[in-house]
Order: structure tokens, then sequence, then C-alpha cells
């Protein structure tokens, strides 16, 4: 059982709807959020962790809805080039050639070292060798939903794709009641990559578990003219005429849409996940975020892979989601601050299947963060906007996952982080030459 930990003079923000709660104290016991109150109500606990919270606020973890968090290997090895070319030119081969079991655990864990550092306590991940993902997440302190990837073509760890389904089978079955803050998934990579009887196969195996299911849906305009074997004449009609949408069905991007398309999610129970810096780099377009909601269909926030980003900061993802969606329909409340927050911590927390997740409740799960206000950029503090729009990744002081404290004043605790360095720069000079790295000095000779 984790002590207690009592944060005390601390700005809440309990939850997108609510204004801040200025000078409050809030106590976690075990995994979970206990109480909070207005300091003159402060109670007596004497066996619990004190942190001072004067100057910082208080606010649920962060969670990101969509990474491939082995990626961080190929961060700016391929920028600037349109999805197709990227994919087959450059990522796929880095793939084949420089992905091992060794390469995942590491580059997640430098991921997740990214993430920690920046607000997030939950990740739903998809890749390949999943398990060494789960157990990097796991080592790392965060919570997470690993899923592995299924593609119609050799990939890492199974080199004949009519396996695919079979190595899913076995990562659910070995993690699924492993540890509280590992829930495996699946993740098959899209409906240009996998066949109709592929997809089929995956999310029967999805159901057979209650597992969440991925799938990257309607990420470019070209994207219904490659899928394999057509069962509609969309994406999303393809997907739902192969029976593949319900409630554990999660669209990643969702950029191209008609009102078909949304309706037919909007009955189905599915989840969206958006992830805009990545669809505006590789220019795949911006997702109409508010007709999906108009609709009632949940959309929560994702950052995507290090190689399309390139960064894992949802903060900036926050941002950037509000101010794209504005742009994109030409109307500055197309987005409100509140509904970005709200994307990447209780809609993500829904669409997950985290009932008690992403809020600052009591009996809700105690992944909390604290941020730094005291600093020019973040002040004067009105309100929870400035979380959005004016906040950064970098401002996050101290991060609690399950009750534990993993980052205390900028400094990771769950794990050596300069040895998760050194390792995945190792296995970058490997893959390419690296100008950045620190050389030995070269002395001159003494006259
Ligand atoms: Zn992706």
């Amino acid at each position: 059982m984790n002590a207690p930990l009592l944060i005390t003079n601390v700005t809440l923000f309990t939850d997108p709807d609510t204004a801040l709660l200025g000078n409050h104290w809030l106590l976690t016991h075990g995994n979970r959020i206990h109480s909070f109150g207005p300091m003159d109500t402060l109670p007596q606990e004497d066996t619990a962790i004190l942190i001072d919270g004067k100057g910082k606020l208080l606010m649920p973890g962060l969670i990101n809805g969509h990474n491939h968090c082995a990626m961080t290997l190929f961060r700016g090895l391929a920028d600037d080039l349109e999805l197709g070319a990227w994919l087959n030119d450059y990522i796929f081969p880095a793939e084949a050639s420089h992905v091992s079991p060794e390469m995942v655990y590491w580059c997640s864990k430098l991921a997740a070292a990214e993430m920690i550092l920046s607000g997030t306590t939950t990740v739903a991940d998809g890749y390949f060798y999943e398990e060494q993902t789960a157990q990097a997440l796991l080592d790392a302190g965060m919570r997470a939903i690993p899923a592995q990837g299924i593609i119609d073509f050799p990939a890492p760890g199974v080199a004949e794709p009519q396996d695919n389904i079979d190595a899913a089978e076995t990562f659910l079955a070995a993690w699924q009641d492993k540890d509280e803050r590992i829930r495996p998934g699946i993740f098959a990579h899209s409906p240009y990559t996998c066949s109709p009887e592929t997809l089929q196969r995956a999310k029967k195996l999805a159901r057979k578990y209650q597992a969440p299911f991925f799938i990257h849906a309607a990420e470019s305009r070209q994207e219904s003219a490659l899928l394999m074997n057509p069962q509609g004449s969309s994406p999303i009609r393809h997907l739902a005429a192969l029976d593949l949408l319900d409630a554990n069905t999660i669209l990643i991007h969702c950029v191209w849409l008609d009102e078909e398309d949304r309706k037919i999610i909007r009955e189905s129970g599915a989840g969206v996940v958006v992830c805009p810096q990545s669809n505006l780099k590789l220019a795949s377009g911006i997702a109409k975020v508010s007709e999906m909601e108009k609709l009632g269909i949940p959309v929560g926030l994702g950052t995507d892979g290090s190689a399309s980003n390139n960064s894992l900061d949802l903060f900036r993802e926050m941002d950037i989601l509000a101010k794209g969606q504005k742009m994109q329909s030409l109307d500055a409340r197309a987005m409100p601050a509140r509904k970005a927050l709200a994307a990447a911590t209780t809609v993500n927390a829904q669409i997950m299947g985290f009932p008690r997740l992403a809020r600052i409740a009591p009996g809700f799960m105690a992944d909390l963060i604290l941020l730094d206000l005291d600093q020019p950029h973040l002040q004067p503090c009105y309100n929870g906007d400035l979380l959005v729009y004016s906040a950064n990744g970098g401002d996050v002081s101290d991060v609690i996952i399950n009750g534990n404290i993993v980052l205390r004043a900028r400094t990771i605790l769950s794990f050596d982080l300069q040895e998760t360095m050194q390792q995945v720069r190792r296995l970058a000079s490997e893959l390419h030459a690296n100008p950045c790295e620190a050389k030995p000095s070269t002395r001159r000779k003494e006259q």
C-alpha cells in the first residue's frame, strides 16, 4: 500500500467544467484520491507524505490517446514528406532493419520519460514486440493500454503475416491480468495494410478478451482508393460492413469523413482519437472535431508517434488542437480551451474505458500532476485556459501515478533516465550518424 500523500496550499483544477479552486489541499489514500478541500479545513494526517503546492497548480494527469512509443528512435529521421513516401520509403524500411525487442524496450522507456516530464500519466500505444513496450511503461511507473500491432506484411517479431493473430493472442493472454496499471489491447494498423479477413479475426480476438481495438482510419484523402478488398465506399463504411465498429473500437485520425461516416460512427458507439500535429506535419488535413461532437461522438486526443509529430508533449497538442479547429472552421469559438483539455483528460478516459480516471474527485485514480505557475509566461492565472494557450510540458514539476510519486521537482524517481538515454543513443548510432552526439575532445599537444 502506498503512503498517503497530502498536497497543501495548491490551486486545484478538478476537471475542464469547473473553475480553478485556490488555496486547497488534496489527500490520496493508496492509489486513489481520498478527499480535498480549502486550507482552513486541512485534516490532521501524521502518516502522510507532505508536498507543499504553494505557487503550483494540481490537475489530473493527461492521457495520450495514441502513440507508437518505440518510434522515438525514428524522431527526425525523415521529415517534410507526404504520408505514403514517409511510410514506404523511410519508416517501413527502417522498422524492418532496426526494430528488435531491445530497441522497443529502451525507445519506449525514452518515450515514457518524455511523457512523464510533460505531464502524461496514461498512454495508449500500438506497435510490435508490444510486450517490451508494456514492460517499459510498467517499469517507468506509467498507466498504459499497450496494443499489439497487426499488419499483413512481415513485421518485427512476426515474420509470417499469417501468425499475426496468434502473436496478438499470446500478448493479450500474457498481459491481461499482470498488473493493474496495464490493460492490453489490439492495434490493427489500418484498412489499407490489413485485409478484411485479418481485420475480422483481429476484432474477434479483441472481443474474446474484451480488449480495446485500435485502428488508423480515414487519415488521408487517398485512403478510400487504397483499401484492401473494399467492402464499402469509404474506410468507415468498409469497417462497418465488416462489423468492426462498437464501443471498444477506437478510430485514430478520422480526418476524411462525410456525414454518412459520422452517423455510422455515432450509431456504433466507437470512439475517435485525433492527432492534429501529425496530421498537419504530414499534410493529411484537419479532422472536423466539432462536426463529430455535434453528433455526440467522443473525440479524444493523441500525439501519434515521435517520427510524425515530433513531440510527445500533450500541452503542445492541446494548443494545436484548439487552434486547428478554429482555423479549419474559420470560427474562433469552434473549440474552446476547456474542450481541448477534456479531449486529453475526461474524454480520453471515457473512450479508453476508465470510468474513474482523469478527474479530481474522491474515489478517482490518484494520477495527478503539479505545474509551476510561478513563471512569467503563466502569470497572471485567471482560469484554466492558460493550460492550453500558455503552458507547456516543461512547466510540470511533479507527477503522481497510481498514488506513487514518479517525478519530483523534475527528477524522474521511477527509473534511471541517464541509462535509458545512453541505450537509445547507442541504438541510434547504429541507424544514422548523430552530429549532436558529444564526442571526446581531441587535445592539442602542448608546444
Ligand atoms: Zn499512429
